[in-house]
């Protein structure tokens, strides 16, 4: 490409011969201009050459989505890897088709719009973000109903998470909460970005997850007996409430139960840091001594926190007394658990599929260089002690499972096909994410046909239907969808 000046001068644009790049040359009339016209289109980030470039990718984008408005389909996405510090670098690189072990940890992929994270549409004339498409087609991609409910926007964010090390402890606010949590910071003018900040968004963030591995979790408060039976074992403990077991005896009903629980953690929680180390120091000497513990018990997972979370100055982190006070679950592959808001849980080690609504709202209970706000934790916290539920599906016809929960905004199933075998998607389903984790896939949608390896990931826009047909093996995908016949906002339970 030339430039033609009105004063003569030139400026030439055009590919290497020798290498993927762009080479622009000037005429003028000395070589100081001439160097200055280079350096114009060269400056790094915002030349001239950066701007056009911006500006053709945004026409080619805004032509991408103006396509897909005159004939809506299913559309190929690429999910963003989160590289947080607990990550493991096999699973989520392998499934990327990445060199293994990667160089990063890659502890988690998101699929869907978050803003931390949205995934890119991979339409044929452009890659477009997801947020973007849906943005600009909300009723073309999730329907009359979704879009309307949800104001425009996909009421879910869909994961596959790989924990090599144990993740905080954590809990998630009510909708309520979270609005009010969410009011209150920005009136407080807190920094969207800050440490102190808790409340990220206005949504609540029920989770279900499904277990691909072996999956190691914290879910819940233990039944009060249990803690109290706990104590008797693990004598360094009862230090934090020494009658527990006493009081226990005479907590006459649930809430009264709750109370003493409501107690515990809060006296874990607030005690003194010398407090706490003195009742951590020597139990976690004892244990450093003792027989290696087996990994379902407790004391394994104690040990296992206070070695990947040292406090400095050789302080112990508090959260490893929740270890004690939590339900610790094995799930195996195809079992899950639902968190919904204010239950205690940490996930510990282990890969998962995760569906939750589209939120990034934690607060926090320690094991985590992240802030702890204890008064507000302790402020949304359940303290209903009860063996944790597992849930392992519901078969809703021979080749797929539904993991169902109280959550309005989404629903998670597993779609197992035998070689050769089809799925048949309705087109009276509302807008859905696909990730193929075993086998090959090809999906017929009209003329649309996309081919999926492991690995591959889909959004169905509502109203879309398609038939999806495994390769020579079995194909092993999980759906995202948002459940249509449930009630209006409800909020989980
Ligand atoms: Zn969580």
């Amino acid at each position: 490409m030339r430039i033609y000046f009105a004063d003569g001068e030139i400026a030439h644009i055009r590919p290497s011969g020798n290498a993927d790049e762009l080479r622009i040359y000037a005429v003028a009339s000395s070589p100081e201009r001439a160097e200055r016209m280079v350096q114009l289109g060269v400056a790094e980030p915002a030349g001239i050459l950066r701007r056009m470039e911006a500006a053709t990718s945004e026409a080619l984008q805004q032509e991408a989505i103006e396509d897909f408005l005159r004939r809506p389909r299913l559309v190929k996405l690429q999910g963003a890897v989160q590289h947080y510090d607990w990550g493991g670098r096999q699973f989520i690189a392998g499934l990327l088709g990445q060199p293994q072990p990667s160089a990063q940890p890659c502890a988690e992929l998101w699929m869907g719009t978050h803003a931390n994270g949205p995934s890119a549409a991979l339409l044929d004339a452009a890659e477009v973000p997801l947020s973007g498409l849906i943005a600009a087609a909300p009723r073309q991609t999730l329907g009359e109903t979704v879009a309307a409910r949800y104001h425009g926007r996909l009421p879910y964010l869909f994961k596959i998470l790989d924990a090599r090390k144990m993740l905080s402890i954590q809990a998630h606010p009510t909708l309520v909460q979270a609005a009010a949590g969410f009011e209150r910071e920005e009136a407080a003018a807190i920094e969207l970005s800050a440490p102190t900040r808790n409340y990220k968004d206005r949504n609540h963030k029920p989770e279900v997850h499904v277990a691909l591995t072996e999956f190691w979790m914290l879910h819940g408060f233990r039944p009060p007996a249990e803690i109290a039976a706990t104590f008797a074992v693990v004598p360094e403990l009862s230090a934090l409430l020494p009658d527990f077991a006493v009081r226990l005896a005479g907590a006459r009903d649930s809430s009264a139960q709750a109370g003493l629980l409501r107690q515990l953690y809060e006296t874990a929680m607030t005690l003194p840091q010398a407090a706490i180390d003195e009742i951590l120091n020597p139990l976690l000497a004892r244990l450093e001594i003792g027989p290696p513990p087996s990994k379902d018990t407790a004391d394994y997972w104690a040990l296992r926190a206070a070695r990947d979370f040292p406090l400095p100055g050789g302080h112990r982190d508090r959260g490893i007394l929740s270890v004690y006070f939590l339900n610790l679950i094995r799930l195996e592959p195809g079992e899950a658990t639902y968190q919904p808001a204010g239950t205690l849980h940490a996930y510990l080690e282990g890969v998962n599929v995760e569906l939750m609504a589209n939120s990034d709202n934690v607060l926090r209970g320690g094991l985590t260089p992240k802030r702890v706000d204890v008064p507000e934790l302790l402020r949304i916290l359940r303290f209903e002690g009860e063996a944790p539920r597992i849930l392992s599906g519901r078969e809703v016809s021979e080749v797929e499972r539904v993991y169902s929960t109280p959550a309005a905004e989404f629903q998670l199933s597993r779609v197992r096909l035998a070689a050769s075998h089809s799925f048949v998607r309705d087109p009276s389903a509302g807008p859905e994410i696909w990730i193929q984790l075993a086998g090959e896939a090809r999906v017929q949608a009209g003329p649309q046909r996309l081919e999926l390896g492991r690995g591959g990931i889909f959004f169905a826009p509502a109203g879309v239907g398609f038939t999806l047909t495994s390769g020579d093996e079995e194909s092993v995908l999980f759906r995202a969808a948002v459940p249509m016949e449930s009630s209006l906002g409800a909020e989980p339970k």
